[in-house]
């Protein structure tokens, strides 16, 4: 996935022209070499270009119209330098439709003690114009990230980092297009939601086909392309049983993933939904399909639950480079020994292989309910580590947000069960993780990361603008169901007639 080729953090200073130009021709001096600095460092995956230090209403204003009209501009990093009086922002920020991090950080490092004067005062005004430029933030109510310490501070820049990588999701979920094939199955309640109140709130739109448009698509491929693409397999998995590879089922398999590939790709589609319940004239339940097309960075989610897809997308490209991977999942069942609580993940069949700890096995096995032929699929368990759950549901009047970390730990053998599974003990514990979870009406589908941790999934929904709930190892039953009724009461004030 090339997602952050040509993105760009405008770093934006602010300052004014009282301290005369050689104060000014400074500031802009520093903010190159920091601008210069954040845009080496490794860990931002985007460009940080640098912005002409602004000094008037008009100036300010002007340089938001611009970042709100170019599309390579997934948000701005605002610093001040000097005091920046903030009426001077306020009609930019009140324009501004790109998330913005407001970077709390002065130029030096250590205040040199014994050469210290007034020029340096005049220059070096971050402690009190950073707290004047917040206050204009939260006057506004504007949604902003602060970030504050020394602009080399590892942590800063790891947390520049992630920030920048929730912009470009949120740049992506603009135009982000969900494939949806079929509508919900059956009578599941998580699964639906209000579509145009996704689009209003969270920016993608979700379009519906009937499977028989997939079909007709799979029906175009020719026995060359299909042949090409299991030698593929043959090469790329452990293929225990090399019979399969001769297999009819396997070819309507590689003939799914074509179909579907060719699908998505003339639609311009980065997500999708199947449903279990909606086969008509497929032969199979797009198994191994589904596994790889969410191993290139397609977000996916089984029984029509296009919420999940959609945030699997998001969260496939804020984990774009990073260690570990990113899947749909659901809590399939539980390990309730005393002392070893644990909760098995999996699915049917559509676990992502970028979540792997091994090289995944391909088999064919029935699926014993569905009564179609059976399908083909990547058989993994995911390696030990540090990993999260995020759900994401419709609430009526808003959507929520659930967040809580897990532990993977190793899964024993499970010989009769192939099917790719992730053994996780759920923070604080399964038992509390699991109450506070269902209290808060949190999905049995989840989206699950070993690349990403809580605070990209945060930066990402404070830019949304939707609830953010977590589950972790702080929490407390009692003050969490407190918080819940809380915000029933902000968001129902705060979305007013909307
Ligand atoms: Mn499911």
């Amino acid at each position: 996935m090339d997602i952050y080729g040509n993105s760009e953090i405008w770093f934006v200073t602010g300052s004014q022209h009282l301290y005369g130009e050689e104060v000014l021709r400074k500031v802009k001096e520093d903010s190159e070499v920091i601008t210069g600095y954040l845009d080496e460092a490794r860990e931002i995956p985007v460009k940080v270009v640098f912005k002409p230090v602004l000094t008037s209403a008009d100036a300010i204003t002007g340089l938001c119209s611009q970042a709100n009209n170019e599309d390579k501009c997934i948000g701005l990093i605002t610093w001040m330098h000097t005091f920046s009086p903030a009426k001077m922002w306020i009609n930019g920020l009140k324009s501004l439709t790109k998330p913005i991090l407001h970077f709390h950080t002065q130029f030096n490092r250590d205040i040199p003690w014994k050469d210290i004067d007034m020029d340096f005062m005049n220059l070096n005004q971050s402690a009190h114009g950073g707290r004047e430029f917040g206050f204009a933030g939260s006057r506004l109510r504007l949604e902003r990230k602060v970030v504050t310490g020394h602009w080399k501070d590892k942590q800063c820049i790891e947390e520049i980092a992630i920030w920048s990588r929730a912009a470009v999701a949120l740049a992506d979920t603009k135009k982000l297009r969900i494939a949806r094939f079929g509508d919900n199955m059956r009578d599941v309640a998580v699964t639906e939601g209000d579509k145009v109140s996704a689009q209003v709130q969270m920016n993608y739109s979700v379009h519906g086909y009937g499977v028989g448009d997939l079909v007709k698509e799979c029906n175009d491929i020719s026995d060359k392309d299909i042949e090409n693409l299991i030698s593929e397999y043959g090469d790329l998995y452990r293929v225990e049983d090399r019979n399969i590879l001769k297999s009819d089922f396997l070819k309507d398999a590689a003939r799914i993933e074509i179909g579907l590939r060719n699908f998505l790709e003339r639609g311009g589609f980065k997500a999708f939904t199947t449903t279990f319940e909606d086969l008509h004239g497929l032969p199979q339940l797009p198994g191994l399909a589904v596994q790889r097309l969410m191993a290139e960075g397609y977000g996916f989610g089984a029984e029509g639950d296009w919420k999940t897809s959609a945030l699997i997308r998001s969260m496939k490209v804020m984990a774009s480079g990073l260690d570990g991977g990113t899947s749909f999942m659901e809590d399939y069942t539980y390990h309730l020994e005393p002392g070893k609580n644990a909760v098995l993940g999996a699915h049917m069949l559509e676990i992502c292989p970028s979540i792997g700890g091994e090289k995944p096995k391909l088999e064919i096995h029935p699926l014993s309910i569905g009564g179609k032929e059976d399908p083909a699929r990547l058989v993994f368990k995911a390696g030990p580590g540090n990993g999260i759950n995020a759900s994401i549901i419709d609430l009526g009047n808003r959507f929520r947000m659930l967040l809580n970390p897990v532990r993977v730990i190793e899964c024993p053998d499970m010989p009769k069960l192939p099917v790719a599974s992730v053994l996780w003990e759920p923070a604080p514990d399964l038992k509390t993780a699991a109450t506070a979870w269902i209290i808060a009406g949190g999905a049995h589908h989840t989206g699950f990361s070993t690349a990403l941790d809580k605070r990209y999934l945060h930066d990402f929904g404070s830019m949304l603008g939707i609830e953010i709930v977590d589950i972790d190892r702080d929490i407390i039953l009692e003050e969490f169901k407190n918080q819940l009724r809380w915000n029933d009461l902000f968001f129902h004030l705060k979305g007013g007639m909307a």
